[in-house]
């Protein structure tokens, strides 16, 4: 697993770059990249053995990849997990999270405010197969314990959320899956896992879209699931394998070199993205900043008990005068002005991304949900999310300045 014995309990920056460590022959110092489809086997008595299961050796990269066993080893050390199982993207660890456990009858509780695919997948396709889905709103403590009063096989939720950032009380919910004999899987992309441990909390199972900080460079797809032993690799390592959502050598290279840089880009990003949030709220442009380490955030509280940073991303409500409708097309005039205007935060959809992004949520990742049921989470064409990069702070400050004289 690394390069030497390391001592124990070693802190997550030092694991970053001391583990997942399997030299070649050459001593490589960088990890070296497996590209290969397979394996080849010393002779047919090994090949027999390795497909009876009486020897564990790598046989065929959709089961397993050295490149991978380096950035799962890797990230369930950063993690402090069991086990990782990587995917081929954000999207199919969610699927795999949920769908490697639920059949026909099970009920699924999930709080309201999902990404965007992930509520696809539960409508299209969970409920399609006899999974009984339960919404609940998120910050409402007496419709979890109304929801979880009847057993659940799994609860999902995400903390903060996309792009309101509410923050979700884990420990309370965790607590509450307990008794509903519930697997609680947290989709912990906007925290990280520098800025929040759900698995300290109470969550059983962690996912990733590694394609945003983990690699944090814009480059690749991927994704990552984490938990116990039992779970990882039992159902989840089973569906992977078997039907393909297996993540390819070239991306897990990129993730598992982005995971050494992880905890310097986060906490940087975050500093500026604090700083920021505080600037952006007593903007006269701006009607509220949202950011869960502000002390205006409504679950600020929750937000200092669980996470150690308070993400990469601030979420603006531009303030667009009195009498505009914010569901109008006047509040939307206003945001795209602002956001033509910037010029250091491209208009893009990914986040935590080293260049700084602005993304319009209302006609863009949200332009699905119906105007009440973006209202009903707060989101309106005057709101703007921003993903702050790796850029100097000032020069984000100016830039937000100019544009927002334009709102
Ligand atoms: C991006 C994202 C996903 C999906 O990840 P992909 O890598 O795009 O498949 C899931 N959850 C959240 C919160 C995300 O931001």
């Amino acid at each position: 697993m690394t390069d030497k014995d390391l001592p124990d309990s070693l802190r997550p920056d030092t694991l970053a770059v001391h583990t997942g460590i399997h030299r070649s022959e050459a001593n490589e110092m960088s990890e070296g990249m497996y590209l290969t489809q397979g394996y080849a086997y010393d002779d047919a008595e090994q090949a027999r053995d390795a497909f009876a299961g009486e020897i564990d050796i790598y046989m065929y990269s959709r089961y397993a990849n050295p490149t991978v066993t380096a950035f799962q080893e890797r990230l369930a050390a950063i993690e402090g997990a069991e086990a990782c199982f990587a995917t081929s993207t954000g999207m199919s660890a969610v699927f795999v999270s949920l769908g490697s456990i639920l059949g026909q009858g099970d009920r699924l509780v999930a709080a309201k405010a999902l990404f965007g695919s992930t509520l696809q997948t539960f409508t299209n396709f969970f409920e399609k197969w006899g999974i009984v889905v339960d919404y609940v709103d998120g910050n409402d403590p007496a419709d979890w314990e109304r929801a979880l009063a009847t057993p659940a096989k799994a609860v999902y939720i995400e903390s903060p959320t996309n792009p309101m950032q509410d923050v979700l009380d884990i420990p309370f919910i965790a607590r509450l899956c307990k008794q509903a004999g519930a697997l609680f899987v947290v989709d912990n992309v906007f925290a990280t896992a520098i800025g929040q441990k759900p698995l300290e909390l109470g969550a059983d199972a962690v996912v990733y879209s590694a394609t945003k900080h983990i690699d944090g460079q814009g480059r690749v797809l991927g994704g990552a699931i984490l938990g116990s032993d039992e779970y990882v690799n039992g159902p989840v390592k089973l569906m992977v394998r078997n039907m393909g959502a297996t993540i390819s050598p070239f991306n897990a290279w990129v993730l598992l070199k982005g995971l050494e840089t992880l905890a310097v880009r986060v906490r940087h990003q975050a500093a500026s993205a604090m700083d920021l949030a505080a600037w952006l709220e007593q903007h006269p442009k701006v009607s509220v900043a949202r950011y869960p380490l502000l002390p205006s955030h409504p679950q600020h509280d929750s937000a200092v008990r669980q996470m150690t940073l308070g993400g990469t991303l601030v979420t603006l409500d531009l303030a667009v005068g009195d009498g505009v409708d914010v569901a109008g097309p006047e509040a939307q005039a206003a945001a795209f002005r602002f956001m033509n205007a910037l010029r250091l935060f491209t208009i893009s959809n990914n986040l935590g991304d080293a260049k700084s992004i602005s993304t319009h949520p209302a006609t863009t990742t949200h332009n699905k949900m119906t105007p009440e049921g973006r209202a009903e989470v707060g989101i309106s064409e005057t709101t703007v999310r921003l993903s702050i990069g790796l850029e100097d702070v000032e020069d984000l400050r100016a830039d937000l300045d100019q544009a927002l004289a334009l709102v």
